[in-house]
């Protein structure tokens, strides 16, 4: 292709021609959720942007294997080394087993990633399932000389480890400031160092999650889980390592010193994060009231929302902003996204339709060029998205007869509807009542008017009228609009 796909490396700080290291293979891991709460608009971001990704990647050609982990165990409260962990403490709170817990919000975050139209990815690990990988990298770490055991726990060294290689290569941290700022522990800790992290941790004996091992009973560091099920799964070295920004340090520095520890290689050729999301310019956090789960945003119900927003509304709120870039939510950008998201889905339904003719002033292949342009790009879907709207005008000029198009521009839009909107965008018809689930109504009622215009299109006027005679005893009520005819239920 003219333009080979080009994507952001966190770790080198540049734009870089995506080159995998066994192509057509192409392997990529993200890191997902800690599954202790219901899947929130934190989740959804990382989730859309990674299966954009996935999608493109498939979509170019490549055999793409997607690992996405669930975390179930290691990952305190204070995302560093103390606190209680954060699915034990909630089994407590709600009087389950951790597995309990465990399983709902996976249950939870996956029918909600469905909403969303989020691919499943190739394999999905669990932290608690693969305690063995994690328990012999730890080994090999301390073979290594890079991490030392304290009271049973076992601390990453990170002043060793920076003897020999560069701590603090993806945050741009230095390295020397993390340890000099530390030199004054307090001599209650088991740490050398503050900047030092674990990656084994004794139980205490009131924890219920905790496993053996040559150290002590217990559970791997946060950290341990992606560098052990990274390596698993995608080799000691992989092509991209995804998640959000807020992932960058301490869990992906920790990540790359770990495998370099272990292993003596970059595990990660490509590191890609997307940015955050804000809520009407405010950091999202629960002592601030403006943490609004996904169910809330699909029923409308949470004191900020001013009704309810569809999943494809969401999907494309997120897709008009670049994954780099920061999104801020509000009700007014919610609802111009779903107008939005509307005139594109039902000016490309429009195409079905329309009975092709001569040739009118629009250059599809252009607009081919400008959405991989746009995809090659480091992945820039509001381009794509600005594209697309170039043709939902003419589309809707032809539709309403001021121009024509010919059989050739027909084909190739709906070739571009197909790729762009459906395939890698993965943006999808909802019903009126999406929220609620009834797709297949607003299927069956879109085939039902499309019926319905090919008998007015072969001027049988008896049936069309016939159609919506029957529909209205029905109670479903007909409007034909510029835009194409509308249903309502009466
Ligand atoms: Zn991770």
């Amino acid at each position: 292709m003219e333009h080979p796909l080009k994507v952001y490396n966190s770790l080198t700080r540049k734009k870089e021609d995506f080159i995998p290291l066994n192509p057509p293979f192409a392997g990529m891991y993200v890191c997902g959720p800690t599954v202790y709460g219901d899947p929130h608009l934190g989740h959804a971001r990382p989730a859309i942007t990674f299966d954009v990704v996935f999608r493109y990647l498939q979509h170019l050609g490549y055999k793409v294997r997607y690992v996405r982990n669930i975390t179930d165990v290691g990952h305190l409260e204070n995302d560093a080394d103390e606190g209680e962990d954060k699915i034990e403490k909630k089994a407590k709170l709600d009087q389950l087993e951790p597995m309990e817990v465990v399983q709902y919000y996976t249950n939870r975050y996956h029918e909600f990633m469905n909403r969303l139209n989020v691919l499943n990815p190739s394999i999905e690990p669990h932290a608690s399932g693969h305690i063995p990988e994690q328990i012999d990298m730890v080994q090999k770490i301390l073979d290594n000389g890079m991490a030392y055991e304290a009271e049973g726990s076992v601390y990453f060294d990170v002043e060793k480890y920076s003897k020999n290689y560069p701590y603090g290569i993806l945050s741009g941290r230095n390295v020397d400031e993390l340890l000099s700022n530390t030199r004054e522990l307090d001599g209650q800790s088991e740490k050398k160092n503050s900047a030092d992290f674990a990656i084994w941790k004794k139980a205490s004996p009131t924890h219920i999650m905790r496993w053996k091992s040559p150290w002590s009973d217990g559970v791997p560091g946060w950290h341990m889980e992606c560098s052990a099920m990274g390596a698993k799964y995608l080799g000691e070295t992989f092509d991209i390592h995804g998640g959000g920004m807020d992932l960058l340090f301490p869990h992906h520095e920790s990540e790359i010193a770990q495998s370099m520890a272990a292993n003596g290689k970059q595990p990660v050729k490509y590191w890609l994060h997307n940015n955050m999301i804000t809520i009407n310019g405010q950091k999202m956090g629960k002592s601030l009231g403006n943490f609004i789960t996904l169910e809330e945003f699909f029923t409308g119900k949470h004191v900020t929302l001013e009704q309810a927003y569809s999943p494809m509304t969401i999907r494309f709120f997120i897709l008009q902003a670049h994954y780099r870039g920061t999104v801020d939510f509000s009700n007014a950008a919610l609802q111009a996204s779903g107008k939005a998201y509307e005139r594109l889905m039902k000016a490309f339904d429009r195409l079905d339709a329309i009975v092709p003719g001569a040739a009118g002033e629009f250059d599809v292949n252009k607009l081919s060029k400008d959405c991989y342009e746009a995809m090659n790009d480091d992945l820039n879907t509001p381009m794509v998205i600005a594209a697309l709207f170039d043709a939902v005008k003419f589309i809707n000029a032809v539709a309403d007869k001021q121009t024509s198009m010919s059989e050739e521009q027909k084909i190739a839009l709906l070739k571009i509807r197909k790729e762009f909107i459906e395939d890698i965008l993965g943006l999808k018809h909802e019903g009126l009542e999406a929220a609620s689930g009834k797709g297949l109504e607003d299927d069956l009622m879109k085939l039902i008017i499309e019926l319905r215009l090919k008998f007015r299109q072969d001027k049988n006027f008896a049936m069309s009228d016939f159609v919506r005679d029957e529909l209205k005893k029905a109670g479903v009520e007909l409007k034909d609009t510029k835009d194409g005819t509308d249903w309502n239920k009466n």
